[in-house]
């Protein structure tokens, strides 16, 4: 493959690859189910690329053709309660920052409409539209105050004027964003006081973390602070806050249409120099979390708390075979009884742990630990939990 000459943000042609690994399943989140099922899956090739003008980091070598995003695919996270004390409070921030009750509000690639019926149930007096063309369900919801539309949100919604327009984790997944993001902004063009809010990982925080389970082939696109408010200026939109959510894992981004093109300016701040300094680590980091796991394996069974997609780049990086972990424990019980994509290990509820007795419990993300903990207490378990991203191990004594 020809190295891409040209950033997909800020259009510059100087981007540098950081990053490479050959084979990865193409999805993280689809259900698969039996183990064979699960280690066939489609994989493709991750050559990650930063570019030194504007921040932003992308998967050169990535294939839309590849992905399906079907009735199998399942990324629902109301399962955890940790998630949901999130998610409430990133309500309350959309209605609050665009200071709209009563509007119309519009959800860009909208899942199965989680989000957008806690809006609905938060402003009684709102309307609603929830735009995915993958959209599986009722055509109308929340007594009809909510319409769900199977197609993309683009000029022809323009007739909406939407107050409010939300778009959460949607953006890293797209190839090119400068053609969403001006989707958007032609829907608006009636809607010159419309609050548009997008939310999306932040690299700069997987880089500085070195949070080697955060690079996946769903996530083509990844952002900074930075590179994220270049792409919405280029494409029309005035920028008035980026702020950093969810331990500072996500960016949160509120603009409002623009009559003119607001001028850009290149940051690319510390995000290259933090990209080379990730792939000199890539190997040294992979050989120390096998070797971690292979310790702690040797003193009893160990699990994975999480089968997303964090947990199925660690997976396939460390235990491609299945002989360190031995089963993926995960809340949602659309997971349970499935298999993790790519190794085929088994899924579990955290019930079944009863059975299985693990002493280790591996958490990839820090912010799900207290919630994992009071699971562990409920079921009367003495395994410990290994933060793996800050690498600590706390016995479940010093949480209770
Ligand atoms: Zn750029």
């Amino acid at each position: 493959m020809a190295a891409p000459s040209e950033c997909p943000v800020c259009s510059l042609n100087a981007v540098k690859p950081f990053l490479d690994r050959g084979s990865v399943p193409v999805h993280q989140n689809l259900l698969m189910k039996s183990a064979a099922d699960a280690r066939n899956i489609r994989r493709g090739r991750l050559t990650m690329h930063v570019c030194q003008d504007c921040g932003f980091v992308f998967n050169a070598a990535f294939d839309a053709a590849l992905m399906s995003y079907n009735q199998d695919y399942e990324n629902t996270q109301v399962h955890s309660a940790a998630f949901n004390t999130y998610v409430d409070g990133l309500v309350q921030s959309t209605l609050g920052e665009a200071g709209v009750r009563g509007g119309t509000i519009v959800e860009v690639g909208c899942g199965k409409g989680d989000f957008i019926k806690r809006l609905l149930a938060a402003d009684e007096h709102a309307r609603g539209y929830g735009f995915d063309p993958s959209y599986i369900g009722p055509a109308s919801e929340c007594g009809g105050r909510l319409k769900f539309e199977k197609q993309f949100y683009d000029a022809s919604c323009a007739d909406l004027k939407a107050d409010i327009v939300v778009c959460r984790h949607v953006i890293e997944h797209i190839a090119q964003p400068l053609n969403l993001v001006r989707s958007v902004r032609t829907a608006v063009a009636a809607a010159p006081n419309a609050h548009v809010f997008f939310e999306t990982p932040c690299v700069d925080w997987i880089l500085r973390n070195r949070v080697t389970w955060d690079f996946f082939y769903e996530h083509c696109s990844l952002f900074t602070a930075a590179s994220l408010t270049t792409l919405f200026a280029r494409s029309g939109f005035a920028v008035q806050s980026v702020k950093h959510l969810f331990g500072g894992q996500y960016l949160w981004l509120h603009a409002m249409p623009s009559a003119t093109t607001p001028p850009w300016t290149r940051e690319p701040s510390e995000t290259p120099d933090m990209a080379a300094r990730f792939c000199e680590l890539e190997l040294q980091r992979n050989q120390h979390w096998t070797q971690r796991l292979r310790m702690l394996s040797t003193g009893g069974k160990v699990v994975l708390w999480g089968a997303g997609a964090k947990a199925v780049t660690f997976a396939n990086l460390i235990d491609p075979e299945c002989q360190l972990i031995q089963a993926i424990v995960d809340v949602n019980p659309g997971k349970q009884g499935r298999y993790l994509p790519g190794t085929g290990h088994p899924i579990i509820a955290p019930e079944s742990l009863v059975e299985l007795l693990p002493t280790s419990v591996v958490v990839l993300n820090p912010n799900y630990c207290d919630e994992i903990g009071s699971h562990l207490a409920k079921l009367a378990l003495n395994a410990r939990i290994i933060d793996l991203m800050n690498d600590e191990t706390h016995p479940l004594e010093s949480r209770r």
